[in-house]
C-alpha cells in the first residue's frame, strides 16, 4: 500500500510539537507492517538541509507562485517530498510565525500549497510513485482533501486530527487565490462562519478522520471540546475513529538512550538514581534522594494548565517535593516560574527554552510528570513518563485518560496502576492528584511497584501502524 504522508514538521529535522515525533517515527513503524509510506513537507529550511539524493520530481506554476517538487532521502531512511519554494518556506525558526510569535500573513498559500502538491501526486505527478492513500495531519494539510474531491479523489484519504483547537482559519477572499472551485466555498465545503477553513475541509472532505487517542476522538464531538465543529464532526462520526499514538523506542528508551547520564530498565534501577542527581545538581536543586522531584516539559500554552501547577508549587515544596519545569511560550507563565524559582533554589527550578536533550534528562531524573491539561489529543510526555520511571501526573482527558491508570487500592491491588489521575480541571483538583503522588511515594514499595509496571508498559508504535494498515486496507477495498 503506498500512502502519503501530508504534513509540517518532521523528528529530528524540524519538530514544534507532537506531530514532528509522529511524522517521523509512523511511517518507519508502516515499513514493517507492508506500507509504502512518504510524507511531503514544505521546504524549510531544516528541512531542505536534511534531504539527501533529492531528484527533481516536477517544476510546477501555483496560485502561489513557481515550485519545484523533490524528492530524497533522510538520514534515517525515510523518502520524502519536498516543496522547494525559497519565497514561500525559506524564513529561519518556527514554520508558522515570526519571531514575534505573529502568524505569517501568506499561511493559506504556504500551506494550501501543500494540499495542492499531495493532490497532484495522487493524481500521478510523479511517474515513479503514485499513493494510493492521502494520509494529512492537522490544518495545514486540510486543503488536501479539497482539492482531491475537486479533482475527483484519485486516493483515497485520511485526515488526522492532532489538536482540533488549531484551525487555519482565513478571510474568505482567499478562496479565490486557492484555485478551489467556487461552490466549495458553503457550509457543505470550506466555509466557516464566512471564512476559510483549513481544518473544515480535511474533516469534510476527507473519507475518514482519526484523532490521536479514542477519548479525545469522543471528545471533540461534544460543544466542550468540539472548537465550534463538534456539530460537523458528530455528522460524520461513522467515519472517526481515534488511534493512540505510540513511542520511538529507539529514541525515548532509557536502556539505550546516550543523551541521558546512566542507563537502566525497570530491572536495573541503579542508573535512575545517578540521573536524578544529575539533574539535581544540573539545576542547582538540593541533591538527595528523599525527595520526589515533580517535572514539567512543555508548551507553555492555556492548553496544557500549568497555572495548575503554579497554584500548587508550595503544596509541592512543603511537602518535601521538588520541582522542575522546561518551557516555552506564554511570557506571563515563563516569569512567574522563574520567580517561583529565584525565590526557592533549593526546590524549583525554570529552564525557559526548547532543549530536546534536556527533556531526556529530566524524564530520566524525575520521579513524577505533571501534564493537568485542560485538554490532551494524545500526549507524548506522560508516555515518556511511563517509559522512563518518572510516574505521571496527569488529568482524566483524552489520550491521559487512556494511557495512565490510577493508583487507587483497586488498582495498586491488581497491580495495573501507572500513575496518578485527577478528574476536576481545577487547583483543588490537580492538587488532590498531588496529595496522592506523596502518599505513594511514602510507601516506597508501592512506589517501585507502580514504577516497574509503568516501565514494562508497551506504547510502540507497532500498534498504531497495525491500526492505520487496517483502515487503509478497508478504504480500498471499497473501492
Ligand atoms: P504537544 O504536541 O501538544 O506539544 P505532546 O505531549 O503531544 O504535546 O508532545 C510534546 C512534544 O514536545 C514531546 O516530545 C515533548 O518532549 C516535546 N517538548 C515540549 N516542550 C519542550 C521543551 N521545552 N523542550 C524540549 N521538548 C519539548
Amino acid at each position: 500500500m503506498r500512502t502519503l504522508h501530508v504534513c509540517s514538521e518532521l523528528f529530528p529535522l524540524l519538530k514544534t510539537g507532537g506531530l514532528a515525533d509522529v511524522a517521523g517515527a509512523l511511517p518507519l513503524a508502516q515499513a514493517r507492517h507492508g506500507v509504502d509510506a512518504r510524507i511531503l513537507l514544505p521546504g524549510f529550511p531544516a528541512i531542505m538541509a536534511g534531504l539527501h539524493d533529492a531528484r527533481e520530481v516536477a517544476q510546477l506554476d501555483t496560485f502561489a507562485g513557481p515550485v519545484r517538487l523533490l524528492c530524497g532521502r533522510t538520514a534515517n531512511g525515510l523518502t520524502l517530498f519536498v516543496i522547494d519554494a525559497p519565497l514561500l518556506y525559506e524564513r529561519p525558526g518556527n514554520p508558522y510565525h515570526d519571531a514575534n510569535q505573529i502568524a505569517y500573513a501568506d499561511n493559506p498559500q504556504r500551506f494550501a500549497v501543500l494540499g495542492w502538491v499531495a493532490a497532484l501526486l495522487a493524481n500521478g505527478l510523479d511517474a515513479q510513485w503514485q499513493p494510493e492513500v492521502v494520509h494529512g495531519h492537522d490544518w495545514h494539510a486540510g486543503l488536501a482533501f479539497a482539492y482531491l474531491a475537486a479533482l475527483g479523489r484519485p486516493a483515497k484519504s485520511v485526515f488526522t486530527i492532532h489538536n482540533l483547537a488549531y484551525q487555519g482559519v482565513f478571510p474568505a477572499s482567499f478562496h479565490a487565490e486557492l484555485a478551489l472551485p467556487a461552490h466549495f466555498f458553503d457550509v457543505h465545503g470550506v466555509e466557516y462562519h464566512g471564512r476559510i477553513s483549513f481544518m473544515k475541509a480535511g474533516i469534510f472532505f476527507a473519507d475518514r478522520i482519526t484523532t490521536v487517542s479514542p477519548s479525545y476522538a469522543a471528545e471533540i464531538t461534544t460543544p466542550e471540546q468540539g472548537c465550534g465543529l463538534d456539530g460537523l464532526l458528530r455528522g460524520r462520526s461513522t467515519v472517526l475513529s481515534g488511534i493512540l499514538n505510540g513511542v520511538d523506542d529507539a529514541i525515548w528508551n532509557p536502556a539505550i538512550d546516550s543523551l541521558i547520564p546512566a542507563r537502566y530498565s525497570a530491572e536495573r534501577m541503579l542508573g535512575k538514581a545517578k540521573c536524578k542527581t544529575a539533574l539535581q545538581e544540573a539545576c542547582g536543586l538540593d541533591v538527595t534522594s528523599d525527595k520526589p522531584l515533580f517535572a514539567v516539559v512543555s508548551r507553555l500554552t492555556e492548553q496544557k494548565g500549568l497555572h495548575l501547577v503554579l497554584a500548587c508549587l508550595k503544596e509541592i515544596t512543603s511537602r518535601g517535593g521538588q520541582v522542575v519545569v522546561l518551557g516555552s511560550g506564554d511570557a506571563e507563565m515563563e516569569c512567574a516560574f522563574s520567580e517561583a524559582a529565584a525565590s526557592d533554589p533549593a526546590n524549583v527550578a525554570m529552564r525557559i527554552g526548547y532543549d530536546e536533550d534536556f527533556a531526556h534528562r529530566i524524564m530520566a531524573g524525575s520521579d513524577v510528570i505533571m501534564v493537568p491539561s485542560r485538554y490532551e489529543p494524545c500526549g507524548l510526555t506522560q508516555l515518556y513518563g511511563l517509559k522512563y520511571g518518572a510516574l505521571p501526573l496527569v488529568r482524566r482527558v483524552g489520550g491521559l485518560a487512556d494511557t495512565v491508570i490510577d493508583c487507587t487500592l483497586e488498582n495498586l491491588a491488581d497491580g495495573c496502576a501507572t500513575g496518578m489521575v485527577f478528574d476536576e480541571f481545577s487547583v483543588d483538583g490537580f492538587a488532590q492528584g498531588v496529595r496522592r503522588a506523596f502518599a505513594l511515594w511514602s510507601r516506597p514499595k508501592d512506589w517501585k511497584a507502580v514504577r516497574s509496571r509503568a516501565m514494562s508498559m508497551d506504547f510502540g508504535w507497532d500498534h498504531a501502524a497495525i491500526e492505520y494498515a487496517g483502515l487503509y486496507r478497508v478504504l480500498l477495498a471499497a473501492t
